[in-house]
């Protein structure tokens, strides 16, 4: 292994993947440049900025394949370590908080099953926790071991933390292609020219795939799934106090005050305009299951694009290809598996070897027979 202090690396992506990456590897010693296109955190049509920051190992992951279970619920055991690391860090706020999460069913619809750590709770259990559920609450799930985080919170406390670990920043410049070097990768060309460095972390999004196929390299396939949400000024008392899933939408109250109801998930490429059609679907889904959010005003709509794999799972470490790492294909899990992605793409940067709890999602297994 290279002595890490001698290591230039530069980290491809201003999201949640390559801001927990970059910060990783400057706290071990690394000299890292981070890329984007646009500005650091990322925003417009990027998932991270996007995205709602729910932390839910349980209900989200109840038909996930076992490996992945395993790794969504090793990165909530690290969350509030690392959403306590970076608080400090970074000396602000990310927003973390862990109340759980109730998946309410009303009166026509079936429960669903209850599942490890889900419990199924009584209409009168579920109001005395969210009392402004509709009436014709019959019951919820209960996940009482979930959280979740602001996610636009997260990225800005990412940024001061990577700066704190010194980190230098690359805005607005797009990287057009990984540059070639003996057998593998040594660099990044941008409109600026070719700049050399020891080892690439591809964490483009679900622009990866692009970006490997404009530098004529092997890998996994991409691609863009979109989500819409929309976000409502909760007040001085919120109708929503921990995050509600319901028929047709998830409702989180975040810690700035806003209530974000998401999402939509559409395949249309890299279309991130808005459907306000959809989103006022989303809209009233929520106010079906909580009255008094239609009282509120609406602040924003947005959407952005998730990053997803062929087989659904996360794309880390090598593609067969030297001193290089990917970070991606985290689809509608990338918030939650935050910790494990940086680490994870941070020990294969360093050591090129992946933890064993992420193993399984080895972005090799796509392009190298034996993997
Ligand atoms: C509506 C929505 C809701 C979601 N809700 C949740 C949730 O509740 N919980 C959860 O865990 N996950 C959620 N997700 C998923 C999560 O947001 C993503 O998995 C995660 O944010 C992906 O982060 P990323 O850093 O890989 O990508 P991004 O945040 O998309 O960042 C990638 C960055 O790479 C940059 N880039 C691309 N190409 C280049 C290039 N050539 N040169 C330079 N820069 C480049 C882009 O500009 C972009 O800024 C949601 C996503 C969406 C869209």
């Amino acid at each position: 292994m290279r002595q890490r202090g001698s290591m230039k690396i530069a980290v491809v992506g201003g999201g949640v993947a390559g801001l927990g990456t970059a910060w990783r590897l400057g706290q071990a010693g690394a000299t890292v440049t981070l890329f984007d296109g646009g500005v650091i955190p990322a925003r417009g049509g990027a998932a991270t900025w996007a995205s709602g920051g729910m932390i839910c190992a349980r209900l989200e992951m109840r038909d996930a394949p076992a490996p992945l279970k395993a790794f969504a619920l090793n990165a909530r055991a690290a969350w509030p370590g690392f959403a306590g690391e970076l608080a400090r860090k970074a000396q602000t706020e990310t927003g973390y908080v862990e109340r759980g999460a109730l998946h309410a069913v009303f009166v026509g619809e079936p429960f669903p099953e209850p599942g490890e750590g889900v419990e199924l709770i009584d209409a009168n259990a579920a109001r005395a926790l969210e009392p402004g559920l509709a009436p014709d609450l019959r019951g919820a799930s209960w996940a009482q071991g979930e959280a979740h985080v602001d996610p636009r919170w997260l990225a800005l406390a990412l940024v001061r933390a990577c700066r704190a670990a010194g980190v230098t920043f690359a805005p607005g410049t797009r990287v057009l292609r990984l540059a070639p070097h003996g057998d593998g990768v040594g660099g990044v060309v941008t409109d600026k020219g070719l700049l050399r460095f020891d080892h690439v972390v591809l964490a483009a999004g679900a622009w990866t795939s692009e970006l490997l196929a404009a530098s004529d390299l092997p890998g996994p396939r991409l691609r863009p799934v979109k989500g819409q949400m929309l976000s409502l000024a909760g007040g001085a008392a919120p109708p929503v106090s921990r995050l509600v899933w319901a028929p047709g939408c998830y409702i989180i109250p975040h810690a700035d005050g806003h209530i974000l109801i998401g999402a939509t998930q559409e395949e249309t490429g890299f279309d991130t305009g808005l459907d306000h059609a959809a989103i006022d679907r989303l809209k009233d889904h929520a106010v079906r299951a909580v009255p008094a959010l239609a009282e509120l005003p609406e602040i924003e709509r947005f959407a952005g694009l998730r990053p997803a794999s062929d087989d659904g799972l996360p794309l880390l470490g090598g593609v067969g290809v030297e001193h290089l790492t990917l970070a991606s294909g985290q689809f509608r899990n990338g918030i939650l598996l935050a910790p494990l992605i940086a680490d994870a793409a941070a020990q294969h940067a360093l050591e090129n070897r992946l933890p064993p709890v992420a193993r399984p999602f080895t972005a090799a297994r796509f392009t190298v027979a034996a993997a």
